[in-house]
C-alpha cells in the first residue's frame, strides 16, 4: 500500500496518460479561451469519481476539485495549469496542434496529463488517504493577471494547508526533480517609455530635441542601475527588448522614440528600487536633453518564494523514492510564474522536472515554436505529485 502501490497503477496508466497529452497538445486553446480544454478536464475528473467539482472557478475556466480520504488530516493542493500559447508551431507530429498560431509550447499540456492520470489513482485510494488532495487545474498562466490570483480569491485555497505545483522543464535532463528552497521564479515586471523630443532637419541639430539620442542615454544609463545600485547578492535583471525611433529617411532628426522591456527581480525592495530609479533616472535624463519622457511600469507575477520547511519534508521523500542522481538542488530563475500567488497564501513548493530526451540534440527552449518534451516525464512528475501526497497524507 501507500507510494508504491500507487506508482505501479500511474505506470499503468501511462498509454491514457499520453493519450490526453497528446489530444490536449492537438487542441490547444490561449489563456483565457480554454472551453474545451476545461470541458475535456472536467469530463475526466467526474469519470474518475472526484468530488465536490467547480467550475468557471476565478476570472476564467479554473477547476477544482477534491478526493477526500477516508480518516482526518491535512488538505494538500496539486495544481496544473492548461492553457497554450499563441505560437505557431513548428514540430512535424502526428498529434500537432490542429489550431493555427496556438500551441502547447510550455508543456501544459504534460502538467495537466500527468496530474488527471494521479487523480485517477488517487481517487481509487481515498480510503488510505488521511486527509484530502485539492486538484487545481488552473486556466490562463501566460496572460497577465493570470488565473492563479483570481482562484485564490475565489477561495480554492480555502481548506487547504498545503499547496504544489510543478513545471516540466525541457531544458533539464528526462527525469531530474529539481527542488530550491528559495525563490522559485522572479517578480516580472514590464516598462514601455514613450520619449518626446522635437523633431527637424537632420542638418540643424541645434534647432531639435532628438528623441533618438535622448533614448540611447536612457539605454546607456539605466545600465548603471544593476551595476551600481542594487545589492549585488540580491539579482536584478533590466533587459531593453525593442527601441524605435526615426523612419526610413536619413536626414529627419526624430520626434518621439519608444522603448520597452521587462525587469526581473527576487526580492521586494530591489524591484521598488529598480522601479523607482528606472523612473527617475529616464526623466532626468530626457530633461537634461529638453525633451520629456512618460514612463508605463507594470508589475507582473511576484516571484515564487518556497516554504523551506515544506522543500525539506517533500526532498526526504524524493530521496526515499528516486534515485539520488535524479534529485538535485536548482538555483533560482528568473522567469515569471503565477503559482506565486499561491504560495502568498499558503505554505508549499513549486518544482521542476526534467523533460529532455537523452537523444534530444535540439532542445528548444520553452515557448519556441519547436518546442517538445519528451512524454516519458509525464510518468515523472505524476510520481512528484504522489511522493507529495506520501509525505503529507499516507498517515
Ligand atoms: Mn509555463
Amino acid at each position: 500500500m501507500g507510494f508504491e502501490q500507487w506508482k505501479e497503477e500511474l505506470e499503468k496508466n501511462y498509454a491514457d496518460t499520453v493519450a490526453w497529452r497528446r489530444h490536449l497538445h492537438a487542441h490547444p486553446e490561449p489563456s483565457f479561451e480554454e472551453k474545451e480544454t476545461a470541458k475535456y478536464v472536467l469530463e475526466k475528473l467526474e469519470s474518475f469519481g472526484v468530488d465536490d467539482i467547480q467550475t468557471n472557478v476565478g476570472n476564467g475556466y479554473g477547476i477544482v476539485g477534491k478526493i477526500k480520504g477516508k480518516y482526518p488530516g491535512p488538505t494538500v493542493a496539486l495544481r496544473a495549469d492548461f492553457d497554450a500559447l499563441r505560437v505557431k508551431e513548428e514540430v512535424d507530429l502526428p498529434f500537432k496542434s490542429k489550431r493555427e498560431g496556438i500551441m502547447h509550447a510550455c508543456g501544459h499540456d504534460g502538467h495537466t496529463a500527468s496530474l488527471l492520470s494521479v487523480a485517477k489513482v488517487m481517487a481509487q485510494h481515498k480510503d488510505e488517504l488521511h486527509g484530502n488532495i485539492v486538484l487545481l487545474h488552473q486556466h490562463a498562466e501566460e496572460v497577465l493577471p493570470g488565473g492563479a490570483k483570481s482562484m485564490v480569491e475565489a477561495g480554492a485555497l480555502k481548506d487547504v494547508d498545503y499547496v504544489f505545483g510543478i513545471h516540466l522543464g525541457a531544458d533539464q535532463p528526462l527525469n531530474q526533480v529539481l527542488y530550491n528552497v528559495s525563490f522559485g521564479s522572479a517578480n516580472s515586471d514590464s516598462f514601455t517609455m514613450k520619449i518626446q523630443g522635437k523633431g527637424g532637419h537632420g542638418a540643424a541639430p541645434h534647432d531639435t530635441h532628438d528623441a533618438l539620442t535622448v533614448g540611447t542615454q536612457i539605454v546607456s544609463g539605466l545600465q548603471q542601475i544593476v551595476s551600481r545600485m542594487t545589492d549585488p547578492v540580491k539579482p536584478a535583471v533590466l533587459t531593453f527588448a525593442g527601441f524605435q525611433a526615426g523612419g526610413e529617411a536619413y536626414n529627419i532628426i526624430a520626434d518621439t522614440a519608444e522603448i520597452k522591456g521587462t525587469v526581473r527581480t527576487l526580492h521586494k525592495e530591489v524591484q521598488q528600487k529598480v522601479e523607482h530609479k528606472l523612473k527617475q533616472m529616464s526623466e532626468m535624463i530626457a530633461s537634461a536633453y529638453d525633451a520629456t519622457v512618460e514612463v508605463d511600469y507594470k508589475k507582473g507575477y511576484p516571484s515564487i518564494k518556497n516554504t523551506p520547511e515544506e522543500v525539506e519534508k517533500v526532498k526526504d521523500t524524493f530521496l526515499s523514492v528516486f534515485p539520488e542522481s535524479e534529485v538535485a538542488e536548482v538555483k533560482e530563475s528568473m522567469g515569471g510564474e503565477d503559482f506565486a500567488y499561491f504560495l502568498e497564501d499558503k505554505p508549499g513548493a513549486f518544482f521542476r522536472v526534467g523533460a529532455q530526451a537523452p537523444d534530444n540534440t535540439a532542445a528548444f527552449p520553452h515557448h519556441h515554436p519547436k518546442f517538445e518534451i519528451d512524454e516519458r516525464s509525464l510518468l515523472r512528475s505524476g510520481e512528484v505529485f504522489l511522493a507529495i501526497i506520501s509525505t503529507y497524507l499516507q498517515g
